[in-house]
């Protein structure tokens, strides 16, 4: 038995499903976790000395690799001064001005502390913002476990929610109504019949949690308009895309100004961060100047605040970053289509900079229902075979496949060799 093996034997006694975050536990490709260990660039290694070239990056924070010397070193001076204080701290200022710099659409921002607080507060800024108590959501789009947000397709897009999960009460997301990613027809619909009552609608500039699928051309524009002539507000839920598409995000590549922006992942710099933030009237409307409570004890906390600034720093201050990333991504990802192109196992390749999902169907992608005709099994083999190989891709298929900086063209040459063979001997 590895030691992975037997942490995990134990694991299970004292957590539910022996993980504190569903996927890592595995399931749906029929594994058993790995425990890691430690990581260091664009290699995390586990409890049994394996080591692997990871291209979860803790599902995006880790955009420069693992344990990047400056943040690290960031953290480490943080650390010396004192853990939390539940104070106003200088930190906590320059993490708010960098942000506002870097993005445009954000005159005020509040910091909390993962991404599903970002959303849920964002959505209620919204809320009082609006008096309006409707929200739409896409089908497919992941925006954090709050209750209200737990709601995905399959409910039809007039209907109103029903709750994905159990526990969540039926009045917690009686007013998420659920359209479908890339069809603005199913937006205009809910507007038409009830346009008054929305006050905001929230997407994923690029899904990334149904595999990835890109805005289909004009979709962020038309969200746009939609909501400016019915009085809504347009929150981009930029958790995974914030930091990882450039420095001012998806609205920055794609140039669409949102009302309300959500971060997490990469804000932290792999500490537990959020934050949401835009247009000055609105954040005004938050707690203690306006009427939207919103608190947290440890939101700003000095310790991740240090990773956070150090990480933005280093992506803004690094030449061309993103073209870097994004050149080195591309190249890789058109040689992984080539290869789905010639595989014996259907596939089809979706990316967008740095983020990429490679879908066992043979149905182009643009929305959860062709996401969800994808085979998982076969998923499941091909996530198996990269594994031995060396290599840590999501334990999913409906996750993003994260390019970071750390990897060089040899560790992506290999990653190709591994699919190559997998896919020709099919
Ligand atoms: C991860 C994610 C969230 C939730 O963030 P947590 O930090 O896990 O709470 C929300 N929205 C999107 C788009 C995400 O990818």
């Amino acid at each position: 038995m590895t030691k992975s093996e037997r942490l995990f034997e134990e694991a299970v006694r004292y957590m539910p499903g022996g993980v504190n975050s569903p996927v890592r536990a595995f399931g749906s490709v029929g594994e058993k976790p790995r425990f890691i260990e430690k990581g260091e660039g664009a290699y995390i290694t586990d409890a049994d000395g394996r080591t692997y070239l990871d291209f979860v990056g803790s599902w995006g924070p880790m955009i420069l690799g693992h344990n990047h010397p400056q943040v690290k070193e960031a953290v480490l001076k943080a650390c010396e001064k004192g853990l939390s204080f539940g104070a106003a701290t200088e930190a906590e200022v320059t993490m708010a001005r960098l942000i506002c710099e870097l993005v445009p659409s954000i005159e005020m921002v509040r910091m909390v502390n993962s991404g599903t607080e970002a959303v849920m507060s964002a959505v209620r800024a919204a809320r009082g913002f609006t008096g309006r108590n409707k929200i739409v959501k896409f089908a497919g789009c992941y925006h954090g476990h709050s209750d209200a947000m737990l709601v995905k397709a399959g409910s039809g897009v007039m209907t109103a929610g029903v709750p994905d999960s159990a526990g969540v009460p039926a009045g917690c997301s009686q007013d998420t109504l659920t359209a479908v990613y890339n069809d603005l027809s199913s937006v205009e619909e809910l507007f038409g019949a009830c346009g008054q009552e929305i006050g905001a609608v929230i997407v994923e500039p690029v899904g990334a949690n149904m595999g990835v699928v890109p805005p289909a051309e004009g979709f962020l524009e038309g969200l746009r308009g939609l909501c400016t002539r019915h009085g809504a507000l347009l929150i981009f839920d930029e958790v995974i895309t914030g930091f990882r598409l450039g420095l001012s995000g998806a609205q920055g590549y794609f140039g669409i100004t949102p009302d309300l922006t959500t971060f997490g992942k990469i804000i932290g710099g792999g500490m537990p961060v959020g934050a949401y933030g835009g247009r000055r009237e609105i954040m005004e409307m938050i707690a203690p100047l306006g009427p939207v409570y919103q608190a947290g004890t440890l939101s700003g906390n000095p310790v991740a605040m240090a990773a956070g600034i150090a990480q933005l720093r280093l992506l803004k201050e690094t030449p061309d970053f993103y073209q870097k990333l994004g050149q080195k991504s591309e190249r890789f990802f058109e040689q992984v289509q080539k290869l789905g192109r010639e595989s014996k196992i259907p596939c089809q390749l979706n990316h967008v900079g740095s983020l990429g999902c490679l879908f066992f169907t043979q149905e182009p992608v643009r929305d959860y229902a062709s996401a969800k005709t994808s085979d998982t099994k076969a998923y499941a083999g091909y996530f198996k075979h990269m594994l031995r190989e060396g290599i840590y891709l999501a334990p999913s298929q409906f996750e993003a496949m994260f390019v970071s900086a750390a990897m060089t063209e040899e560790d992506l040459e290999r990653t190709l060799s591994a699919m190559e063979t997998y896919f020709l001997a099919g």
